[in-house]
């Protein structure tokens, strides 16, 4: 049976150096949320949570779903040049009416702690980005906190989303391994992920990937959150099947998702850094 990654524990050590660096700062997180998306608030809530966790400020700017585009990016200069706001977020998905890329590239790059701006996109692509996408970068920490060995290594990623599979597929090419992205058209996905010696799932479908496409002692890393019926959620792997032949795998919840709060917090004090011309 392979050992399941505790992200809650990782996050909590992260969040605790966090807090350490955070003293004396005067640190705040502004959340922009358009619309009332369910799935959304509970997301704001747990970075919020954590922010009150690690002494950081946070403050909501809860906005119509009707609200004119012109009016969002105006919020987000108000925000930009604010003393006040060292990280904003806006929380997706946007009502159709809001053209994402549009939205995003407006946020200041030293304050895009989700790193989704276009320029830190960039930046996180050739190896130079300070502030790191927060999904893929908890991923790359939780592997490298269990002392996973990633070079020369063959990773598959299956889920190619600008926030998840596709700068993860980057960050571990950065690290050496062989990197296949599949995603909905690719071929013999099946046989593809069989070849993973880390074999990742953003995919969002329930227990999609089931333990005839895992390798024997594959490290298995599972993004992917579905909601179930009731409050219950799981991943995009067949856990309880596939966790007798892997040598790692993590868990949802309280596998990658605990990491992503984690690595918010992480970027916020990069933020404040970067806005000081500390780093
Ligand atoms: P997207 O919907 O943006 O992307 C899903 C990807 O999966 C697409 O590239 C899609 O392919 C691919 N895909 C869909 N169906 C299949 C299939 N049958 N076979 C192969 N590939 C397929 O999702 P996200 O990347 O935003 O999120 C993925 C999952 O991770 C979701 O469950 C989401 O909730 C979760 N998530 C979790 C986070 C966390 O902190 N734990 C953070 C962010 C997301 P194609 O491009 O061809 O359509």
């Amino acid at each position: 049976m392979g050992k399941i990654i505790n992200g809650t524990e990782h996050a909590a050590a992260i969040r605790a150096e966090v807090a350490k660096k955070a003293i004396g700062k005067d640190l705040k997180l502004a959340v922009i949320l358009v619309g009332d998306n369910p799935a959304s608030i509970v997301y704001i809530n747990m970075k919020k949570k954590a922010c009150e966790e690690v002494g950081i400020g946070f403050e909501l700017h809860k906005l119509p779903a009707d609200i004119p585009e012109s009016e969002l990016i105006a919020r987000i200069a108000m925000l930009n040049s604010s003393t006040e706001v060292t990280g904003i977020l806006v929380q997706q998905p946007f009502p159709a009416h809001i053209d994402k890329h549009t939205i995003l590239s407006y946020i200041a790059p030293p304050k895009d702690v989700d790193c989704l701006n276009p320029y830190n996109v960039g930046l996180a692509m050739v190896g130079q980005g300070e502030l790191l996408p927060c999904t893929p970068a908890g991923c790359m920490e939780l592997l490298q906190r269990e002392g996973i060995e990633l070079e020369g290594k063959h990773a598959v990623v299956v889920g190619r989303s600008d926030i998840v599979g596709k700068p993860l597929a980057l960050m571990l090419l950065a690290k050496n391994a062989t990197v296949t992205l599949c995603h909905s058209r690719t071929k013999n996905l099946a046989e593809e992920c069989r070849r993973a010696d880390i074999l990742v799932a953003a995919i969002g479908s329930p227990r999609f990937v089931t333990a005839d496409m895992v390798k024997e002692g594959a490290v298995v890393l599972d993004v992917g959150v579905n909601r179930l019926e009731g409050k219950k959620v799981c991943g995009d792997v067949d856990f309880d099947n596939v966790i007798d032949k892997v040598s790692y795998i993590t868990p949802v919840p309280k596998g990658v998702g605990p990491m992503t709060v984690a690595t918010l917090m992480k970027n916020i004090i990069t933020a404040w850094e970067l806005q000081k011309g500390v780093c």
